[in-house]
């Protein structure tokens, strides 16, 4: 009988993880966790509060973690789960290049780490979810039943990226370069960062999806969601 399992999406960035999350935990009737999102809020509110302006003082961003409540939302109207940070909707600012140059310099700091991934493994703890992230497989969820990595070409990931913030109401000035320099760092820095970095474990899936459609990447996962028991 199929049950509620727990699906792991590790990758490097604008893999397009989220979207492959979010469509195979629709289609499962399970819970999507963006874990990265988490990362985000974190900058974000450390930069409001001026913890982060040209270096992160990293004292004073930990100690702000004891002040801070994450949580996601769902938005049936709209179909989509915001995070919440302390009570306010933060999902218009963490998409920005802003947090974006900074979130991985942050990721790096093990308190921050230890933090979210605690948090993490409770929102997980039910089961019938789809989390994705960098270190769900290999450090929050090592039991998971499906662990799938994501990859793709690093063209083509800046150039999907690039549509993505066009495509945004706030268009930002950043040019199709700016934006694969802002891959590649986040790429480096995940991959080689001391705590917990960005690895494809042995027991994950590898999906390669620089040459297949959204509805052709479902139907791999899905299929293998069901060979792993839900
Ligand atoms: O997934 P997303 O690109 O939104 O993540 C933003 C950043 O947060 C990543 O580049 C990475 O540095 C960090 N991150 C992480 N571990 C996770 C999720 C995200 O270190 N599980």
């Amino acid at each position: 009988m199929a049950k509620r399992i727990s699906i792991a999406i590790d990758g490097y960035s604008s893999t397009g993880k989220s979207t492959m999350a979010k469509a195979l935990a629709r289609k499962l009737g399970y819970r999507y966790i963006d874990t990265g999102a988490m990362y985000r809020g974190i900058t974000y509110s450390a930069q409001e509060r001026g913890i982060i302006s040209s270096s992160i003082a990293i004292d004073a961003l930990v100690e702000m973690l004891s002040d801070l409540t994450l949580d996601f939302r769902y938005d049936e109207s709209v179909e989509r789960s915001d995070l919440f940070v302390n009570d306010i909707n933060v999902e218009p600012f963490i998409r920005k290049n802003k947090v974006a140059s900074w979130v991985s310099k942050v990721a790096e700091i093990s308190e921050v780490r230890r933090y979210l991934v605690e948090a993490q493994r409770k929102m997980a703890d039910v089961g019938g979810v789809v989390m994705d992230g960098r270190d769900i497989a290999s450090v929050v969820l090592p039991q998971a039943e499906l662990k799938i990595f994501m990859t793709a070409s690093p063209e083509i990931r800046a150039q999907r990226r690039f549509q993505e913030l066009q495509e945004k109401d706030s268009k930002e000035a950043v040019s199709l370069e700016d934006v694969a320099e802002n891959l590649r760092e986040r790429d480096y820095l995940d991959t080689h960062r001391e705590d917990s970095p960005l690895v494809q474990t042995e027991d994950a899936r590898l999906l390669d999806n620089s040459n297949i459609n959204m509805d052709e990447q479902l139907e791999i996962a899905l299929n293998w969601a069901k060979e792993a028991g839900a």
